[in-house]
């Protein structure tokens, strides 16, 4: 027997774009949006197009580019927010209008100041109103959890009536716990009597860390669209994180027997655009996205990896579109981990070596710095008059730039005793300098992320660029440490260029 879905309604674009700092350009918008589709998801919320001129534009320009998923406009429960959404989605080819009124006492007294009865009847018009515009109507009573049972099976049951096909519980103050709201949902699901002719829609905030956790258990209890955003971002702790509903629902789908239509490789990918072009970054131990949850730190686990991935790994990397686990090689890390990476660059050790000789003076270099990268390890082996796989050295580097000058690095590196030397200009430093390596090595690598982060304190710090780079369809990570943040950049990147032809044989 087949699953049942699960609708995934993208949120990032509307309460994720509402954060405090990640505002976003309209192009970036429709970058977003273009990269949504290609994810799969059900329902895009393009924006609120009632809030302002650029938000109907936004919500209008994604409608005429992005056609397979549905495009959502939300709008309060007022005749002008629903115009504006008309116009938005008019080049939709699966519009929604999603208007919205708060149903809980709190909201009814002090946001629209009226009466129960006034919100039944808003909620009812402004779903009636939508409706003469288009056929999907979704229909949200905003504040739900902290709203009267009986008054809310009230909302829901008119407003069914009146024409929505989809109606939405928000948790939207992230107050409700998975029990609570299971049993919540099930009691509506037995209760309002039309609840079949519309599709039930969760959306959770994360204030007490249970967006995902809330959603889910909304969807045991017979919801079915759970409304998130990517790497969870949203108003205050954010909403439920898309990545987290899609993989828990994948991972224990013997527990909650529902499939989704999201494909999933495509989720690391959506992650990282998100984060880069809102500013807003991702914390290393988030789940699923975060750069450690596939990193292994601790020794045991390292070995158990390289013989089994499923020892400590739950999902593969490569399941959310990531080449591989990193092991990060710090002084908890084993012979087993060092023997591998060492191989990788080339050095092929015995275990009695690695035993008495390597290990010890491995542990010494991690005793000092907190992580041991491949430099570190290639200065080791050389330490032992041992050579490795051939690589590009940086020789010099020479790099000029200036507001009033075109930057320019002149730079040297060498590779098995030849010498190559080349000059070029480019936007700023970085990129003359990767410009000068490309005319040397003529490998066709792709930047895709470029982070620097001093690793020392004081004067004399040291820098560390670290950076990820794609060669057709292989990403990988690469760093260079330097108190000379240009020559830490030459370095990081002539180490990608080492990591890929070690990767060719
Ligand atoms: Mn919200």
């Amino acid at each position: 027997m087949k699953n049942e879905k699960i609708f995934i309604f993208d949120t990032t674009l509307r309460d994720g774009e509402q954060v405090p700092g990640a505002s976003l350009t309209k192009a970036e918008k429709l970058e977003i949006a273009i990269q949504l589709e290609k994810l799969n998801v059900d329902m895009i919320e393009g924006g609120f197009p009632a809030s302002s001129p650029g938000d109907l534009e936004s919500v209008q320009e994604i409608s005429k580019a992005v056609k397979k998923p549905i495009i959502a406009g939300l709008c309060r429960a007022v005749k002008k927010d629903v115009d504006a959404c008309v116009i938005a989605l008019k080049k939709a080819k699966r519009p929604r209008i999603h208007t919205f009124i708060g149903t809980s006492p709190q909201h009814v007294k002090f946001i629209t100041r009226t009466t129960n009865e006034e919100v039944l009847r808003r909620a009812v018009e402004s779903v009636k109103y939508a409706k003469t515009f288009c056929d999907d109507v979704e229909f949200s009573a905003m504040d739900a959890t902290r709203t009267g049972f009986d008054y809310l099976c009230k909302v829901v049951e008119e407003v069914i009536k009146a024409g929505a096909t989809t109606v939405d519980i928000p948790d939207s103050v992230g107050y409700t716990t998975p029990e609570e709201f299971g049993a919540l949902i099930k009691k509506l699901m037995n209760t309002v009597p039309n609840i079949n002719k519309a599709i039930i829609a969760v959306h959770c905030h994360n204030d007490l860390g249970m967006a995902t956790a809330n959603s889910l258990a909304a969807a045991m209890n017979g919801a079915r669209q759970i409304e998130c955003t990517i790497n969870g971002l949203g108003e205050r702790a954010g909403n439920a994180a898309l990545e987290e509903v899609v993989m828990a629902l994948r991972t224990r789908a013997d527990i909650y027997g529902f499939d989704t239509n999201i494909k999933t490789e495509e989720i690391y990918k959506t992650s990282k655009m998100v984060s880069r072009l809102t500013g807003m970054p991702v914390q290393p131990n988030k789940s699923v996205v975060g750069a450690n949850a596939f990193a292994h730190a601790s020794g045991i686990h390292q070995d158990a990896i390289l013989k089994n991935e499923s020892t400590f790994g739950i999902m593969t990397p490569s399941t959310i579109g990531i080449p591989g686990h990193e092991l990060i090689l710090t002084s908890r890390s084993g012979r087993h981990a060092i023997s591998h990476r060492l191989a990788d660059l080339g050095f092929k050790v015995s275990d009695a070596e690695m035993a008495a000789k390597l290990y010890p003076k491995f542990l010494q270099i991690a005793d000092k710095k907190k992580e041991v990268f491949d430099e570190d390890l290639i200065a080791m082996m050389e330490g032992e008059g041992r050579k490795g796989k051939e690589t590009y050295h940086l020789e010099s580097i020479y790099s000029a730039t200036g507001s009033k000058i075109i930057p320019t690095t002149t730079i040297e590196i060498s590779k098995a005793g030849k010498m190559y030397t080349q000059a070029s200009t480019g936007d700023g430093p970085v990129d003359a300098t990767y410009k000068a390596i490309n005319a040397i090595v003529k490998a066709d690598l792709k930047l895709v992320d470029y982070q620097i982060k001093s690793i020392t304190k004081g004067e004399e710090a040291q820098g560390e660029v670290t950076i990820r780079v794609r060669k057709g369809d292989k990403e990988i990570t690469a760093r260079g440490v330097s108190t000379d943040i240009i020559e830490a950049s030459a370095k990081a990147y002539l180490n990608a260029v080492g990591k890929f032809e070690g990767k060719k044989k």
